[in-house]
């Protein structure tokens, strides 16, 4: 009798977690903090001059309730991971907001990668000051111009759909 009992409370438990797994609301990937946040973008470009134009297409971008916009961006890939791409794009999307509206964006934000349908994990990312920023288009203005060669990229497989690959040295030498 007892082991009856073990058995069906066993079967409650594991109907109720199944239940939850089917019920895990659309946005169970939000970070708390933008949870009480509002959207302000959507998929909006953003354009700065520099020393050259700086243009960046935000996926979201929230503000908190003190008025400071985080930005979110969002990936489909195999591994639940962020990547310094992610960072290098989310620190232009900050530049470039700041400057074309003067609002104030936080120094991180978040990564949402979708490793499979329905499961999304957010990744809070450091992002790079302005100064580095700029650093990062001066750097691509001199190895367009020829004036500077690009590091040797860790993962070959950037290089195949690289635009520079013709005129690299590190992948023709
Ligand atoms: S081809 Fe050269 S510039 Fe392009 S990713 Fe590879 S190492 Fe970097």
């Amino acid at each position: 009798m007892l082991e009856w009992a073990v058995v069906v409370i066993l079967a409650a438990v594991l109907l109720a977690w199944a239940y939850r797994l089917r019920r895990r609301p659309e946005n169970a990937w939000m970070p708390r903090e933008l949870r009480r946040a509002t959207l302000a973008y959507a998929e909006q470009l953003f354009k700065a001059p520099s020393r050259v134009m700086l243009t960046a297409k935000v996926d979201r971008t929230y503000r908190d309730r003190s008025g400071i916009l985080i930005l979110v961006e969002l990936k489909t890939r195999r591994l639940d991971r962020p990547y310094l791409s992610d960072v290098i794009e989310l620190s232009a999307q900050r530049v470039a907001i700041m400057r074309q509206t003067g609002e104030p964006v936080a120094m991180h934000g978040y990564v949402v990668v979708q490793s499979r349908p329905g499961h999304r994990t957010s990744h809070r990312v450091a992002l790079l000051t302005e100064d580095e920023v700029d650093g990062l288009i001066v750097r691509w203005e001199a190895i367009v111009g020829g004036h500077a060669q690009p590091r040797r990229s860790g993962a070959l497989r950037l290089c195949r759909g690289c635009g520079f690959a013709g005129n690299c040295a590190n992948v023709n030498s």
